[in-house]
């Protein structure tokens, strides 16, 4: 077993230990030294090829870890994504140099199923609108929509894919799927009905976005994707923001197409205050905290932490990707 306390640890998720003090103890007990993300955001390239080559052991938030980096990290062993989404570690630079990656599946899935639900009932509602017009004095009749009825379609029927379908079965309302690997028990226990791809997007009063970013996936909502969609359907993307052009759902949504949508998740983040979508009452926007509860922070934060320090003691991760 190799001794952890001639080790550092680099650990940049702003939402690690939160809701946990423990596991700030728990690793600084461990370990020689931990290195804490002070910038309040995910660090730059730039950012981590400054500090890499001093790091032994990185538990990884939504920075960018690409060819650059990885090639700084002289005495990296493991990075240990705090979270599911390895899209932003160039995975096999990391490979060739023998640097293990993990992550935390299923851990935040619970979390962002839950937002994910809140969203959809917010866009059926128009809760936003009508929460901070009620906070204004102003007492407008607003009529929305009723689940019950309608169609929600999951792309994507993964670990979150799947607990959102789990909670919609209350609401009466169809669930469809796609997923190129989907898991039929799963679907035929929670009445989920697996179609094609354009099926779904062609039936879904509400579309939900639950795959990966990949480069086969990047800008898969573009203006083809969006005209199939059902004349006043609504898109919700908790997942990534490049899976999304974002100019192209603007106009979609401009031109009333599409009834509108809500996004935890943007190409930029923080967006662009000259970001179009934000310009629409349509758009609901939140700031990329599907996974921000403290059920998720506290299951990401000791998934990330048991797997970085197995690695960095010579033993076996749980959760390897790479
Ligand atoms: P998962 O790996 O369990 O499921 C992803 C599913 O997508 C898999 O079943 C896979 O077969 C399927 N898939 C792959 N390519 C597809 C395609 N082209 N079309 C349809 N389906 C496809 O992952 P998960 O835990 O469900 O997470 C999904 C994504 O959600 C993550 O990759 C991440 O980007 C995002 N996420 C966001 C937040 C947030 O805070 N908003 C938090 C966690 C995860």
């Amino acid at each position: 077993m190799n001794d952890l306390k001639s080790y550092r640890v680099l650990v940049t998720p702003t939402s690690y230990a939160r809701n946990d003090p423990k596991l700030r103890t728990e690793l600084e007990a461990q370990v020689g030294e931990v290195v804490y993300n002070t910038k309040g955001r995910p660090l730059t390239s730039d950012e981590l090829v400054q500090v890499i080559p001093q790091i032994d052991g990185f538990i990884a938030g939504l920075d960018k870890i690409d060819r650059a980096v990885i090639g700084a990290a002289s005495r990296l062993k493991v990075i240990a994504r705090y979270g599911v989404g390895v899209d932003g570690v160039d995975l096999n630079a990391a490979k060739e140099i023998g640097i293990v990656v993990t992550n935390t599946p299923g851990a935040n899935s619970a979390s962002v199923a839950e937002l994910t639900v809140g969203l959809i009932l917010s866009l059926a509602r128009d809760i936003p609108v009508a929460a901070q017009e009620t906070k204004s004095g102003h007492w407008p009749r607003l009529s929305g929509l009723s689940l019950e009825g309608k169609v929600i379609g999951l792309l994507g029927f993964g670990a979150i894919g799947r607990q959102v379908a789990r909670r919609l079965v209350g609401f009466n309302c169809s669930i469809l799927a796609y997923d190129p690997y989907p898991d039929r028990e799963y679907a035929q226990t929670t009445a989920v009905e697996l179609f094609s791809r354009d099926e779904v997007i062609g039936k879904s009063d509400f579309l939900s976005l639950h795959l990966p970013l990949s480069q086969e996936t990047q800008d898969l909502v573009d203006g083809t994707f969006l005209q199939k969609m059902k004349p006043g359907a609504f898109l919700i993307n908790t997942s990534r923001g490049e899976l999304v052009d974002e100019l192209a759902l603007y106009a979609a949504i401009q031109s009333g197409h599409l009834g509108g949508a809500a996004l935890d998740v943007f190409t930029q983040q923080p967006p662009d205050a000259e970001n179009p979508l934000l310009t629409l009452p349509q758009v609901i926007a939140t700031p990329h905290m599907g996974a921000h509860t403290d059920g998720a922070t506290n299951a990401m934060g000791w998934r990330a932490l048991n797997d970085c320090l197995a690695v960095l003691r010579g033993e076996k991760p749980k959760h390897r990707v790479a």
